[in-house]
């Protein structure tokens, strides 16, 4: 088996062992203007979406090789592939209800 495709996960940045590229990302956001940042519910949202897409590696989107948590935090930002994605509210809803469902015995 190639062991590099057992060392990648679809996961955020702050979900893999790269603690201190994560802190960065972590600094950085927490310093965006609030005037050009995502509001929390949004942020978490298109987190949300990028964590269910395939084109999530480490932490990074693939496509255009950003780190989503950092994308994902200024709100003028789209989806690289598809720039409504992150506007569909139902899809992050089912998300979050199937997720919801499955820790409920
Ligand atoms: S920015 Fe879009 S294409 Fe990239 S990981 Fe997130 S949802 Fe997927």
């Amino acid at each position: 088996m190639d062991e590099r495709a057992t060392t990648h996960c679809r996961c955020l940045l702050a979900e893999t062992n790269q603690t201190e590229l994560a802190a960065t990302i972590t600094d950085y956001v927490n310093n965006i203007p609030p005037e050009i940042k995502t509001p929390p519910a949004e942020y978490l949202h298109r987190l949300q979406i990028c964590k269910e897409c395939p084109h999530l590696r480490d932490g990074m989107c693939v496509l255009c090789g950003c780190y989503v948590e950092a994308r994902a935090a200024k709100r003028n930002q789209k989806c690289v592939e598809d720039a409504s994605r992150w506007n569909d509210h139902a899809l992050c809803y089912n998300l979050y209800i199937s997720q919801y469902e499955e820790e409920v015995p």
